[in-house]
């Protein structure tokens, strides 16, 4: 495996130039992406131009760290001249005219884009099967899902398609695809990545991350991704911090809560089983375990199924056919105009969280479900605080099973959402999670182990990770064939 470090490393010293790695990560994305359908977009040329800039710009003696290394963007981003669908129909002919705040960041990183990366329509998912474009396949079974909204995104890190990639989570859509595929994925704490042009799911949950093999590839590229922006109401004014500094930290006195709630029923064996060697690992290291409870966090999946829909709904209002996007070809008035337009342009998981969402926000209903709903994500935020007081990190498995078959769920709404139930609390409390690979199940197939931190404690989940992955090779593993 070559993490960004080594890349970044091959790059300083001129045993490589970032043509020759874009070059090779082109033939790659060439050779298994007509099997894995991890990218919506690739254009050759496009990544080769920002390759060449990124090589004069370190034969100049200009470079940063990770100029040169090339990355994959999840279609979320708007990449200024690159098609930016969102999964979906109602986008799949615009081309961005401007950057969203994260590919910015990248390029003034000198990093250069390999492609625009598949994902669930508008996020709205947990298996990449509802994007447009088709289902993204599980490079460790192409007959299983990557997890998703961000299965692009996972499935191009897993198949090495890309070094790293950029994902989005609004109920853990970094976190449950890197499970999935067994990589490293970090979503930070609300607010330190800017949303400034990438495209709303549910405004107050949405929050941009890196996906990569290790911890360490994480922390360099959150170095990149994170910061204040002004254009983006939510971001917080910090100070900038080293993602980096406390990878080699020793475990030591860290006190790992694990809460009995995200170790009961629903929980398969072999995950448990996976998860729960890992924490042995840990403690080996020295760490201790401490009990801790989220009484609460069994109703996350039903609270946010009624907040993420509302803000959904609000957010998608503006796909109207007027100003950008899909307009439908023929329509009587404006009226007839709207309807076709939506009804043609978004897919059916899409439509179902803008009815549940004008539902619950309509006069009537907002108190009796919306109001409720919020009481609820303030309860679950201050069960987090309560279990922050005992221990530094709270450890769980990520999602509650491995990959499963292609629609094995797609006709069972509910149970799609049930992927989310370990993962969703944090989006609702706003707090960092990252999931990492702690093994594979009996089919082969990698595991999830997840860490939650408190607000802005991602350089410690960062370092828990990375300890273990510096006397573990799950992160390391790649699919069979695909060496
Ligand atoms: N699976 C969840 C949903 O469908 C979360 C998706 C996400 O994090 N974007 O809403």
């Amino acid at each position: 495996m070559t993490t960004l470090t080594e890349l970044a490393a091959l790059l300083a010293t001129g045993k490589t130039s970032s043509v020759e790695l874009c070059q090779d990560y082109l033939a790659r994305i060439a050779a298994w992406n007509p099997t894995l359908n991890a990218f919506i977009t690739v254009d050759a040329e496009r990544t080769l131009s920002e390759a060449r800039a990124a090589d004069a710009l370190r034969a100049q003696g200009r470079g940063g760290a990770l100029t040169g290394v090339p990355i994959a963007h999840k279609d979320i981003f708007c990449a200024e001249g690159w098609r930016t669908t969102c999964g979906s129909r109602m986008l799949a002919n615009f081309t961005a005219p401007y950057d969203a705040s994260v590919i910015e960041r990248c390029k003034a990183a000198g990093m250069p884009c390999l492609g625009k990366t598949n994902m669930d329509e508008f996020a709205m998912g947990s298996s990449n099967e509802t994007s447009f474009f088709g289902p993204v396949r599980n490079p460790w079974d192409v007959e299983r899902v990557p997890g998703g909204s961000s299965g692009g995104s996972a499935a191009a890190v897993a198949a090495r398609m890309a070094p790293a990639a950029t994902g989005t989570d609004t109920g853990g859509s970094i976190r449950q695809p890197a499970a999935l595929t067994g990589i490293t994925g970090l979503k930070p704490s609300y607010g330190v990545v800017s949303r400034y042009g990438m495209i709303a799911f549910a405004s107050s949950l949405d929050q941009g991350g890196p996906m990569a093999p290790g911890a360490e590839d994480c922390a360099l590229l959150l170095n990149v991704m994170a910061g204040f922006d002004a254009r983006d109401s939510t971001s917080l004014e910090r100070a900038p911090e080293d993602y980096t500094r406390d990878l080699a930290r020793p475990l030591t006195g860290v006190r790992i809560g694990l809460p009995r709630e995200f170790f009961g029923a629903g929980l398969s064996a072999d995950t448990a089983r996976a998860v729960l060697a890992a924490v042995e690992e840990l403690r080996r290291q020295g760490a201790e375990t401490v009990d801790v409870s989220l009484p609460n966090s069994g109703l996350s999946v039903a609270a946010y199924y009624v907040l993420a829909p509302a803000e959904a709904s609000s957010n998608l209002s503006r796909y109207d056919g007027v100003r950008y996007g899909h307009r439908a070809a023929e329509y009587r008035d404006l009226t007839d105009l709207y309807e076709r337009t939506r009804a043609e342009g978004f897919g059916t998981e899409v439509k179902r969280r803008i009815m549940i969402g004008t539902y619950v926000l309509s006069h009537g209903y907002y108190d009796a479900y919306y109001l409720q709903a919020q009481k609820l994500r303030r309860l679950i935020a201050r069960d987090f605080e309560q279990a922050f007081r005992q221990c530094d990190v709270i450890l769980g498995p990520t999602a509650p099973a491995t990959a499963f078959r292609l629609g094995e769920k797609t006709a069972d709404p509910v149970a799609m959402y049930l992927s989310d139930i370990y993962t969703i609390a944090v989006n609702l409390a706003g707090l960092p999670g990252l999931s990492l690979p702690c093994g594979f199940d009996t089919a082969g197939l990698p595991i999830g182990l997840q860490l939650i931190g408190d607000y802005f404690t991602e350089a410690r989940l960062l370092n828990v990770a990375h300890q273990y992955q510096c006397i573990t090779d799950w992160h390391r593993r790649l699919p069979a064939g695909m060496s």
